[in-house]
Parts: C-alpha cells; sequence; structure tokens
C-alpha cells in the first residue's frame, strides 16, 4: 500500500511516500480501508520530534481516521466488513487500574495512532475493536475523520475536567483551531457565554456563526483587556487554553474569583510565568487535561447524528500533499480541520 512515513525528525521534508506492505491483523483487530484522516497539531510536533520521546521509526502519521472495514480478526463480533468507522486516537492496555475504571486515557500503555503506532497516512490501518466507533449515516468520510481528537479533548476538558455550568462565561482561545471550533460547540451546547479569540476578522465571523457570542481579534486587541471590558472587569469563570506560554499568563489573568483554567496544549511554549498570589488570593484552580475518555467520544457522537455539534472541514488534499497540509497547520491558514484523502 501507499503510506506517508517519516524515518527521521525535522522540516517537511522527512514526510516520504512509500510502498509498504499492507498491516497484518491479529484476531482482535479489524483492518481499515482509509478513507480521509484529518491533521492536528500533533503531527506536527511528532513530525518534528519531542525532547525525551522517542517516538519509534520509521512511522506513519495521522491519528484521526475514518474508513471502511475490509477484513475482521477473529474474536471481532460487533463489526463487520464494509462498516464505515471512525477510529478512536488511543488505543490501551484494558487491565489496569486507569482502563479499568474507565479513564483509559491515563494508561500507562496509552498510545495514540501516528505517534507511538502507525497511523493514517496510508491506504490501510490496523485497528483493535475497542477503537471502532460506527460512523453517524449523515456525516461524510471528511467530516468523521475531522471529529475524534479534537471533540474528545474539548469535551473531556469541559464536560469531565471543569464541569462548566449554564450560564457560566468561557474564554476559548484560538476559534480557528480544531480544539477551539469543538470547544465553542461543547460550551454552547452546555450552556455557557462563549467569548472567543482569532487573528482575522473572517476566523471570528465563522467563529459566530457556531454560536461564540463575543469575540476578540487578538492581532488588533489587546485579550486580557478585552475580556475585562467584557466582563465588566469581573474576568471569565473558566478559560480554555492550548497556547501556552506568554498566552497561557494573560489567560490565567482573564480568569475572575473562584475561576478555573484548563489546558491541554502549549503550542506556543511549554514554560508560563504565573502570579502565584494572584493564584491564591483569587482562589484560581488549574487544570491539566489529555485526550479523553473512549466512553465520552462514544457519547458526543450522538451530538452529530442529532445536528446539534457540525464538523468543520477547511481543507481536503490528497495524501500526497501531505507538505501543503503540513504547511497550513504550521502557518495556521486553516478554520477547522484539514484532511487528507489516500
Ligand atoms: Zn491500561
Amino acid at each position: 500500500m501507499k503510506a506517508v512515513r517519516i524515518f527521521e525528525h525535522g522540516n517537511l521534508d522527512v514526510l516520504k511516500i512509500t510502498e509498504v506492505e499492507d498491516p497484518k491483523i491479529s484476531s482482535n483487530d479489524v483492518l481499515v480501508n482509509v478513507k480521509a484522516c484529518a491533521l492536528n497539531h500533533l503531527d506536527i510536533w511528532t513530525r518534528k520530534g519531542l525532547p525525551n520521546v522517542k517516538i519509534p521509526l520509521p512511522l506513519i502519521l495521522g491519528c484521526d481516521i475514518s474508513g471502511i472495514i475490509t477484513e475482521v480478526g477473529s474474536e471481532v463480533k460487533s463489526f463487520k466488513i464494509g462498516d464505515e468507522v471512525l477510529v478512536a486516537p488511543g488505543t490501551s492496555c484494558g487491565k489496569c487500574y486507569e482502563c479499568l475504571s474507565g479513564q483509559d486515557n491515563l494508561c500507562n500503555s496509552y498510545k495514540m495512532f501516528g505517534y507511538m503506532i502507525d497511523g493514517g497516512y496510508a491506504e490501510y490501518v490496523k485497528v483493535p475493536q475497542e477503537n471502532l466507533i460506527k460512523k453517524p449515516n449523515n456525516i461524510s468520510f471528511e467530516e468523521g475523520a475531522s471529529i475524534p481528537l479534537v471533540f474528545l479533548t474539548a469535551w473531556h476538558m469541559l464536560v469531565n475536567r471543569v464541569k462548566l455550568k449554564a450560564g457560566e462565561t468561557i474564554l476559548i482561545q484560538a476559534a480557528g483551531s480544531g480544539v477551539g471550533m469543538a470547544g465553542i460547540q461543547v460550551a454552547k451546547l452546555l450552556g455557557a457565554r462563549v467569548i472567543t479569540t482569532a487573528s482575522t476578522d473572517e476566523k471570528l465571523q465563522k467563529a459566530k456563526e457556531l454560536g461564540a457570542d463575543e469575540l476578540i481579534n487578538y492581532k488588533e486587541q489587546d485579550f486580557l483587556k478585552e475580556v475585562k471590558r467584557i466582563t465588566d472587569k469581573k474576568g471569565v469563570d473558566v478559560v480554555f487554553e492550548h497556547i501556552g506560554g506568554n498566552t497561557f499568563e494573560k489567560s490565567f489573568l482573564s480568569l475572575s474569583k473562584n475561576g478555573r483554567l484548563v489546558t491541554c496544549g502549549a503550542t506556543e511554549g511549554s514554560n508560563a510565568n504565573i502570579d502565584l498570589r494572584v493564584l491564591f488570593y483569587k482562589h484560581i484552580t488549574l487544570y491539566g487535561s489529555f485526550m479523553g475518555q473512549k466512553s465520552e467520544l462514544i457519547e458526543l457522537i450522538k451530538f452529530f447524528e442529532n445536528g446539534k455539534f457540525k464538523s468543520i472541514v477547511d481543507k481536503v488534499l490528497h495524501l500526497e500533499d501531505i507538505k501543503e497540509a503540513h504547511k497550513i497547520i504550521e502557518e495556521r491558514r486553516q478554520f477547522g480541520k484539514v484532511v487528507v484523502k489516500p
């Protein structure tokens, strides 16, 4: 089969279109003919390499996958050849305390497609049956591939971690990113008032169409000042963070008394300064969040079936144009998801 692999970490040139053997499935797996694979910032990190993380090479990247089952292992009972599926992005052992208590995203053996195991930049991918979810009939493969990682992340952050409540005000950073776009929709479903940021008015307009109530162009306005103005100096109840660096510092200062900040990423930098006096004086709580539980993905898919959630596909490219796809993500040119098709 054709696949895009990396043999070393580096710039766009390390993405190689190669011919590889089709994956061999075990009794618990299915083989999925990939119809679409959405990109995430994770793909960029994986390509470039991360300090203190040993990524097995060569590797096929891509963790958000949709496709059709073409082969099933002998122990697979709930899925059959021809089923249209989405793939939950992380695999886990299924046996440890974390897995047995439903927190599979905290399993020590948690491995993501396209990061620690071969992913979806290929014609076929091998998937354990636990990771399969039936694709809703009312969405395309491209839309389907755009759901798992970002909606799971946003759902886990807002429902499981900060427990966002109706009537609360939330600041969602970077509406144009996949996780920002998902965060707005989850926050609106929960009944919150959403303030969001983006680098262009065009992106903000799209955020408004998704339900965002207050819009801040962070290139033209200081978002901290704007948040204070919008909330009558009070600050927001919750901040949805995934930027890190200097932005994190200002996100933290955007919080009201008893405010909560939840973060799942650090695209701008993994170090941030916070004033501890503000933390204790204002009774602020910080939450980390990593991916989400498979059960949460099953739960949130229902909101695609009833049309409450929309996946926003910005660009669909051929797998052979993978370098261009990575470039779009790196330059933050997209609103929502960039998808490649083999
Ligand atoms: Zn486990």
